[in-house]
């Protein structure tokens, strides 16, 4: 089968490689019909974080269940399903409190290889997401959303949640690339009615205003906080998404806060440290991690594309077979695209 494969910064190659294989009787294997490129990807491709060379990558995917181990009852052979980064067990204290993205019984090696033709899925009973039907009754659009929910769509979703975004919420969104545009479509969708996007790039302003963004402001910094501070007579936001991850991006979130606001974060920290003085002084909440993809996906998310409420596959600007994954990593290296979205089988 063909894989995808890291060879050194800035350089990756399909290669051929042996069929993944069950190891336990909770995985699957899953013959992958669409995959994806995260930004958090580019961190290995620029070389800011360090990986194996030949190794197999990727974590987001939607496909077809091939083969279950014993232990497997939830999904079976032909099952069309959503791959989530996340293996949660279901059962551990973690995953029943709703953290499946922080599962205590992780299984090193049952998480990589994502942009390939098949990919073994560790803890597959619960941590798979199944969708209706087949990959041919949908449209291209809505496979591509389909794609969001394996974690860019429940990252931006987490931001939300972690944020308490509720019913009336004003919102600040830091961050224009696809967590943040998603965490735009997640405040809209828990009933947020202000929402301002941080953003300076016009076709990226433009997405999150379809995406129901109510505001757009392109500064940065201080500028930014005074700019915030006119749209909400001086009091600022009840919520802040930051969806970036930088020390400037995380120090302007909270100042964006009205006292008592929440800052869900969802990227991970550029730096260890903070001024955590800022959020005392004004009451300022801070709390975010790794998504809890499959509790929102079964609890919401599928459902709200089914449905048509949210549309993230909008998120994809350019589409790639797997013969040109250099393309389609290049692509958001160079930020020539929002997203990009990998076809490997019909
Ligand atoms: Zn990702
Ligand atoms: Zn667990």
């Amino acid at each position: 089968m063909k894989a995808a494969v890291f060879i050194e910064p800035g350089t990756v190659e399909v290669h051929e490689m042996d069929m993944p294989t069950l190891q336990k009787p909770t995985d699957a294997l899953i013959r992958v019909v669409r995959a994806s490129v995260c930004g958090s990807d580019l961190w290995w491709f620029r070389g800011i974080a360090q990986r194996t060379s030949n190794s197999t990558v990727g974590h987001e995917a939607i496909g077809i269940v091939e083969e279950v181990g014993s232990e497997v009852s939830s999904v079976k052979p032909g099952d069309f399903v959503i791959a989530p980064f996340t293996h949660g067990c279901g059962h551990c204290a973690a995953c029943r409190a709703g953290f499946d993205g922080n599962c205590l019984n992780q299984e090193p090696g049952g998480n990589g290889g994502y942009q390939g033709e098949y990919l073994r899925f560790a803890h597959a009973d619960w941590a798979l997401v199944k969708i209706p039907g087949q990959p041919s009754d949908y449209s291209d659009d809505m496979l591509d959303s389909f794609v969001t929910l394996a974690d860019v769509m429940a990252t931006g979703y987490h931001a939300a949640v972690s944020a308490e975004v509720s019913a009336g919420s004003t919102v600040a969104v830091m961050g224009d690339g696809a967590v943040g545009l998603s965490g735009v479509i997640s405040a809209k969708l828990r009933g947020a009615t202000r929402i301002i996007a941080m953003s300076r790039h016009e076709d990226r302003q433009k997405l999150a205003r379809e995406f129901g963004a109510t505001d757009v402001v392109a500064e940065r910094g201080d500028e930014a906080v005074k700019k915030v501070m006119e749209l909400t007579e001086g009091a600022g936001v009840d919520a802040v998404l930051e969806c970036v991850g930088t020390e400037q991006s995380v120090d302007t979130a909270v100042q964006l806060g009205r006292p008592g606001a929440i800052v869900g974060r969802v990227c991970v920290p550029q730096k260890p440290e903070m001024n955590t003085n800022n959020l005392f002084w004004r009451n300022i909440g801070l709390r975010g991690g790794v998504a809890s993809v499959t509790t929102y996906d079964r609890q919401v998310l599928l459902e709200a594309v089914l449905d048509g409420t949210i549309q993230p596959g909008k998120v994809f600007t350019k589409h790639f077979d797997l013969d040109h994954i250099q393309d389609a990593y290049d692509a958001m290296d160079q930020r020539t695209a929002i997203k990009s979205l990998i076809e490997i089988s019909k």
